[in-house]
């Protein structure tokens, strides 16, 4: 029998739950993978670097299928559409697919599984991009859990009623269908003439490279805990953009996270909890996509300025800390999580713009962008989602800035105009003196703005805004 692996969001080879479901029960397995055309043609760049770590993660499973006599199918398309069409040019008899949970995927894939039912092939698909799905983790009256300290508890202890088992889901590679792909991808770029330029990307895709970092990650996961809330130290791991495509299995981050106790593991742990928790929120309520997971909230009047939503993205509100991050994500497309909740409540309670102007600016720039976290992200520092902090408990920037980056490292990394402030001026600039200015080589107004708008005033119009609508 022959058999067909579509990857999608799970680049890799190693613990690929349909790939191994596909090698075990077929006689000869093919992979392939689509460029959707419904993703890319809404990207704004053409040079978006996401494409170029998918590249890399792809060229390394070419590499790797090669070794086999084996290569991948690369198709540029609608899935809707290709996926048929590989079908019938292999003459394939089973589809085999990992779930993916966001509104436009299961569409997609109900669709693609609907067309092939109808031509006698049979499809399989499997949970493997989390560790627990929608149903697997409900409370007392069978529901899904909206509170993330319960659902967590719930997790933990199924977890370790099962004595925390990890499947790893194994294949014999030498079951891969004897295939030469004509047009090659590790020597012909042809998808680039097509549709993309060649960038460089922050960071290199590909299983190899997740490893490399998960491990690299294992000497520092005990000091997490105390070092994960360091923006100017590299006391995370890194890790979400190779989660997000795939290149780790999430057993892979659960098997490193459960192999001590320390606390600093433990909590590790509690960060790919909150990932399950917000891919069940997206799957079970699909409509947080758009809407407010509150509903009450869609009824806001937000009050902020189109300018200073530009202000915002371009790192150029005169709140030092605010900059640096948004500075970080537009060269990087990474940002530590403790400023995307600063930069996210900054931008809707304290500039009064809505949330979803927010995550759409995240969406195009982040290199590790989930919908479901993004959006279960946005929403919590909005006060409008599920579990999220009460809408009256607004953070302040200049404390945030003094507490989290009390030196000013980060602060000095991407506003290098501001490197010559103190750790006590550095924070609000515009309160120093013309001679503390002077000293600094930096005036205020000149070389770095004043602030767009005044927190403690925009604070009460906040409470306002958002209390209106209870
Ligand atoms: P670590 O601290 O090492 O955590 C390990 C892994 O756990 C992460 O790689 C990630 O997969 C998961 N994780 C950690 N925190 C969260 C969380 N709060 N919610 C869900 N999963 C989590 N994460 C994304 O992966 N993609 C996004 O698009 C995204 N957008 C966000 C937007 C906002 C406004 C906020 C507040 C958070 C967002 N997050 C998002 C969550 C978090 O900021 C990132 O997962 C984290 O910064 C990634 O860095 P890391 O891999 O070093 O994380």
């Amino acid at each position: 029998k022959k058999s067909l692996v579509w990857l999608r969001r799970d680049l890799r080879l190693h613990d690929h739950y349909a790939l191994s479901e596909s090698l075990k029960n077929s006689d000869e397995t093919y992979v392939a993978f689509i460029f959707d055309s419904n993703i890319l043609e809404k990207l704004h760049n053409k040079n978006d670097s996401r494409v170029t770590f998918i590249m890399d993660s792809l060229k390394e499973i070419e590499s790797v299928l090669n070794k086999h006599g084996s290569s991948l199918i690369v198709r540029y398309g609608n899935p809707v559409e290709e996926i048929p069409k590989i079908i019938e040019d292999f003459k394939i008899e089973a589809l085999f697919f990992n779930r993916d949970y966001e509104p436009y995927a299961k569409e997609r894939d109900q669709k693609v599984e609907k067309d092939l039912f109808k031509k006698g092939i049979h499809v399989f698909n499997y949970k493997d991009h989390v560790f627990f799905e929608k149903k697997e983790v409900l409370n007392g009256q069978q529901e899904i859990y909206k509170v993330f300290t319960p659902y967590k508890n719930k997790w933990l202890e199924i977890f370790h009623a099962q004595e925390s088992r990890v499947p790893e889901y194994k294949g014999d590679l030498k079951k891969l269908a004897p295939y030469k792909n004509s047009k090659n991808i590790l020597e012909h770029n042809w998808y680039y003439d097509i549709c993309f330029v060649e960038t460089e990307s922050a960071l290199k895709g590909g299983a190899l490279e997740a490893q490399r970092r998960l491990k690299d990650f294992k000497n520092r996961i005990e000091d997490y805990k105390t070092a994960r809330d360091v923006p100017s130290i590299d006391g995370t791991s890194l890790l979400s953009p190779y989660i997000r495509m795939g290149n780790l299995s999430i057993r892979d981050m659960i098997r490193a996270s459960i192999e001590k106790k320390s606390e600093g593991h433990q909590t590790w742990l509690s960060e790919i909890i909150w990932r399950d928790f917000y891919q069940m929120i997206l799957d079970a309520y699909p409509g947080v996509d758009t809407h407010c997971f509150r509903t009450e909230y869609d009824q806001i009047k937000w009050l902020g300025k189109k300018e200073d939503f530009e202000k915002w993205c371009n790192g150029e509100t005169g709140y030092p800390l605010v900059d640096a991050a948004m500075r970080c994500l537009n060269t990087t497309g990474m940002m530590h999580n403790r400023l995307r909740m600063v930069v996210a409540s900054f931008l809707t309670k304290t500039l009064l713009i809505d949330w979803r102007w927010g995550e759409r600016y995240f969406a195009e720039k982040l290199l590790d962008y989930d919908m479901a976290a993004n959006n279960g992200g946005w929403q919590w520092s909005a006060s409008t989602g599920v579990d999220a902090q009460p809408y009256f408990r607004i953070f302040n920037p200049y404390n945030q800035s003094e507490k989290f980056d009390p030196k000013g490292d980060y602060i000095k990394m991407w506003c290098p105009e501001l490197a010559g402030f103190s750790s006590k001026t550095i924070h609000h600039p515009h309160d120093s003196t013309p001679l503390e200015q002077a000293a600094a080589g930096c005036f205020v107004g000149k070389d770095y703005p004043h602030p767009i708008v005044a927190y403690k005033e925009q604070r009460e119009r906040a409470l306002s805004m958002y209390k209106a609508v209870k």
